[in-house]
């Protein structure tokens, strides 16, 4: 009997070193080797960004193969096997957890990975879905890599996908400069910039595939195919071995945390969510930069916050008018006296009101402005002298500074979620069909890219 198999992994990585991808890599690689057949890339599946209590990016992975029946303990042992030892259970923030699925995703599992994009979901809830969906769970330490690893195998990737091919460094060179050739990126993403994205931050120049810090990976393309992220890859200049190179298949640059509309008297710490209202009172300048405006619905009212980071958003904000329609998305805050704000990571006008100023009238002789002659009292010409009543005041329109239209953050500021502006109107072929010929092309011409023995 063949089953699907379903591994979900997260958790692996810490703040200092490890990274899950790695782990999922290395297990993916070793699978394949022992001959087992996987019904897809491993999927890298971003979660809800805004849980303030997780490491880095909140990724989850899973790997999903066929496998024999009787061979499901050998998968299982070969699994716990790799994510022991790629992971250092002795840091304290690091709670790796595996969960095995035979079968077909169920219905309550798929709402659960729906929820984990833009909630904020308890281990005594993952636990409940988990023996619901006879999930098998193995935690090497706490329980808290539960929600992730349990969410990954579970997420729905067909709606919206795209794909980051990471190369991996050699152990040795963990923690140094990575050797990079940042015009060889430029020039990479001159000829890849409508396959691939985020390689670049258009305004500064500065190069976006490498991460900093002490993880074990080199660089990361993502674009929307295998062979596009591939053969990019292969356009770069690296002055460094590469231990390893895989492909993941992926939800970011979906925007897929940002799907769920709610009133804002729905509004919970931590959730990602949209919402739509009249903006309720004139922008301002918070400490540090940041715009606020008010903005409410029928329920109620919410502070949201335009970070000086978000570029074109934040200047959006700043010439919002009172009464503007707009529908807001991001990521709920908790202030330190409990209030919640809502810092956007999208804004979309609706629809700009008509804002007007009185202005004081002209003179009919000499064509200036007249003024004031003080609170409730009429208006004079400062050179003829000539005197205007208080009802002489004109309407004047003010030209609006802003348009309708949606308006994102740059692509330095960008959360891997977020849907980048060159993937707009990017129709995912729902048909392409990834199967066993296909990943092993891919791999193999990954294998000649690894420059390590
Ligand atoms: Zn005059």
């Amino acid at each position: 009997m063949i089953t699907e198999f379903h591994i979900g992994i997260d958790d692996t990585d810490s703040r200092l070193a490890g990274c899950t991808t790695y782990t999922a890599a290395l297990l993916f690689q070793e699978l394949l080797t022992q001959g087992f057949k996987p019904l897809d890339f491993p999927w890298l599946v971003r979660l809800n960004p805004n849980i303030p209590w997780k490491t880095r990016g909140n990724g989850a992975l899973s790997l999903h193969f066929t496998v024999e029946e009787e061979q499901l303990e050998e998968v299982k042992k070969i699994a716990v096997a790799t994510v022991e030892r790629t992971t250092d259970l002795a840091q304290r923030a690091t709670d790796p957890a595996v969960v095995f699925l035979k079968g077909g995703i169920s219905n309550p599992l798929r709402e659960f990975s729906a929820r984990a994009l833009h909630d904020v979901l308890s281990v005594r809830e993952a636990r409940q879905i988990a023996t619901c969906a006879r999930a098998e769970m193995r935690l090497l330490k706490g329980s808290r890599g539960l929600v992730g690893a349990l969410a990954s195998v579970g997420a729905d990737l067909d709606y919206d996908h795209t794909f980051e091919i990471i190369a991996y460094r050699t152990p040795e060179n963990i923690g140094t400069t990575r050797r990079v050739s940042h015009d060889s990126v430029r020039h990479m993403d001159t000829l890849f910039h409508e396959l691939t994205f985020n390689n670049i931050d258009p305004e500064t120049g500065r190069v976006l595939i490498c991460p900093h810090g002490p993880d074990p990976v080199l660089l990361g393309i993502r674009g929307e195919d295998p062979t596009s992220v591939t053969r990019a890859l292969n356009q770069l200049e690296i002055n460094e071995p590469i231990e390893r190179v895989m492909i993941f298949k992926t939800n970011q640059g979906t925007n897929a945390h940002l799907s769920c509309h709610r009133r804002i008297e729905a509004l919970r710490p931590y959730q990602s969510t949209v919402i739509t209202g009249r903006v309720s009172g004139p922008p301002r300048i918070a400490r540090g930069g940041h715009v606020i405006f008010r903005t409410g619905d029928e329920t109620g009212a919410v502070d949201c916050a335009a970070y000086r980071a978000t570029g074109s958003v934040r200047e959006t904000a700043l010439q919002l008018a009172p009464r503007d329609s707009v529908t807001v998305s991001g990521g709920i805050c908790l202030q330190p006296l409990g209030e919640l704000t809502l810092n956007v990571e999208k804004l979309e006008l609706t629809r700009l009101v008509v804002t007007v100023r009185m202005e004081n009238p002209s003179c009919s002789n000499c064509g200036i402005r007249c003024e004031s002659m003080g609170n409730g009292q009429g208006f004079r010409c400062r050179k003829c002298k000539a005197r205007l009543p208080r009802t002489s005041r004109v309407e004047k329109i003010e030209q609006r500074k802003i348009a309708l239209g949606v308006y994102i953050p740059p692509p330095r500021a960008h959360r891997h979620l977020t849907k980048p502006a060159s993937r707009d109107g990017i129709r995912r072929p729902i048909s392409v069909e990834i199967d066993n010929a296909n990943i092993d092309r891919t791999l193999e011409s990954l294998a000649s890219i690894s420059t390590a023995s």
